[in-house]
């Protein structure tokens, strides 16, 4: 299996290689050439599969010969194993048609560990194979770092940069970064907002001479392998409420994409997907772009959902590039013009093609609340608010001829104070979190300048 860019000015890649560069050479984000794909009777054999077999079964179609089947099968088995639930990602009902997918199981209670658990194994495989080590710079919104710190401490062949936009995020969230205390992890504030951390990344990334001197990566959803393994949960979740003989709809609260993405990949592999519905905060960018076909950038506003405060989804890039029928040369020239213009006119076909799969859904701030006390009411459930901003989504959609799942992103108790405004009680503190409040944090301060982030990883990687 290769993998192109969706810029289409970089030769073709190698899955290895496609995941340790994160970004192509010429700005784009790796694609597979073709997209692999699964029979009927491929996906109803997935009933009754653990979450790692059937892991293991989608990745096998993205690796090709770079990793053994056996490597990858125990890959597959040491990720899940860190959750705390056999099910991986269980299912709970909110509603006749309703179906919560728990994405939050893993070791820093948000759904990134689904996807970092694995890139984790995966990365610091091919990397001891090849005799080389990384530098992984991440950009987080708030929980990315935490599934990345969480899942690449004290890995021999990692180091590890986690930037987040100073005061955007919560304590949980800030903590479960800051507390590793391993030698290959750090931590920068940085002043500004997770879209200056993301254009940062992306500069750093595009800086070749710094690339090659810290071995320079990334683990935000630009990395294809993240897209990946966060398809999987498309299809365990979707088998276990009937699919392939019915098809199933799914409300996704989202961001910078990838998640949405994943279903698309999901679908696009023979999944039946009836509609995808993309729900954001006010930071709406996602859900302008697919109802008015402009994609334009706005200001960030902070939410009580901040994983999900960006003007700028870095995955809409891929899907932009199918909708233009992969044409890498249209694609980069809307998104390289993006930069500076910040807007993007989607061209009819284009927008067609979104449209067949994509529903945006915007969610206010009191929409939010509301939902969280609704749920609670209703149901006894705590839900946290990226959760509650897709669950508004849901119950906003009328006429969906199909039972929606949707995903729960984060635990509740990653947001204690948002929850126990609007419900009146703090949301219980899984074990995993425990004992967070009483460790030392350590983090470094630095402004939202690409010239400080080089010196800091410069200095960093020489030690
Ligand atoms: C990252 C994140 C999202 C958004 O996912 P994208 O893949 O960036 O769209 C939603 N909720 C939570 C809790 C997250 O951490």
């Amino acid at each position: 299996m290769r993998y192109i860019s969706t810029r289409g000015a970089s030769p073709s890649v190698g899955f290895v290689d496609a995941v340790l560069a994160g970004l192509a050479p010429d700005g784009g984000l790796y694609v597979p050439e073709v997209w692999p794909t699964f029979s009927r009777a491929d996906i109803a054999g997935f009933a009754g599969k653990s979450y790692a077999d059937v892991a293991t079964e989608v990745l096998a179609k993205f690796v090709g010969d770079d990793i053994s089947r056996e490597t990858l099968t125990d890959m597959c088995e040491e990720a899940y194993a860190t959750f705390n639930h056999p099910a991986v990602v269980p299912l709970t009902q909110i509603a006749p048609s309703g179906f919560i997918a728990e994405l939050f199981h893993g070791p820093s209670l948000a759904f990134k560990d689904v996807a970092m658990q694995l890139l984790a194994r995966l990365s610091d495989h091919v990397l001891a194979l090849s005799h080389r080590t990384q530098t992984i710079l991440c950009a987080t919104s708030g929980d990315t770092g935490g599934a990345a710190v969480e899942a690449f401490r004290g890995r021999a062949n990692t180091k590890i940069v986690a930037m987040f936009p100073d005061g955007r995020i919560s304590e949980v969230q800030r903590r479960f970064m800051t507390t590793a205390g391993e030698t290959n992890v750090r931590c920068v504030a940085v002043d500004g907002t997770f879209d200056d951390c993301q254009a940062i990344l992306k500069l750093s990334l595009s800086d070749e001479h710094l690339k090659q001197s810290v071995g320079l990566s990334a683990v935000n959803s630009i990395n294809f392998a993240r897209i990946v393994a966060q398809s999987v949960y498309y299809f365990t979740t979707a088998v276990a409420l009937g699919a392939p003989h019915r098809p199933v709809a799914f409300a996704v609260p989202s961001g910078n994409f990838g998640d949405g993405f994943a279903g698309y990949v999901a679908k696009t592999m023979g999944l039946p997907i009836a509609t995808i519905l993309v729900a954001t905060n006010a930071n709406d960018i996602l859900a302008r772009a697919f109802g008015t076909g402009r994609y334009i950038r706005g200001t960030v506003q902070a939410t009580q959902s901040p994983a999900m405060d960006i003007q700028s989804a870095s995955n809409f890039e891929r899907l932009y590039f199918e909708g233009v029928q992969r044409n890498g040369i249209e694609t980069g020239r809307a998104f390289t013009a993006f930069i500076e213009t910040g807007a993007i006119d989607i061209p009819p076909q284009a927008l067609a093609h979104m449209r067949e799969t994509f529903q945006g859904i915007m969610v206010t701030e009191g929409e939010t609340s509301r939902t969280i006390l609704a749920t609670f009411n209703e149901t006894g459930q705590i839900i946290d608010p990226h959760t509650a901003v897709a669950v508004s989504a849901f119950h906003r959609t009328r006429g969906l001829d199909a039972p929606v799942i949707i995903l729960s992103t984060a635990s509740p108790a990653k947001f204690p104070e948002a929850v126990s405004e609007v419900i009146g009680e703090r949301p219980p503190v899984p074990r995993r979190a425990q004992g967070l409040a009483g460790k030392p944090e350590r983090f470094d301060h630095l402004p939202a300048e690409i010239e400080a982030v080089t010196a800091y990883l410069l200095t960093f990687a020489g030690t």
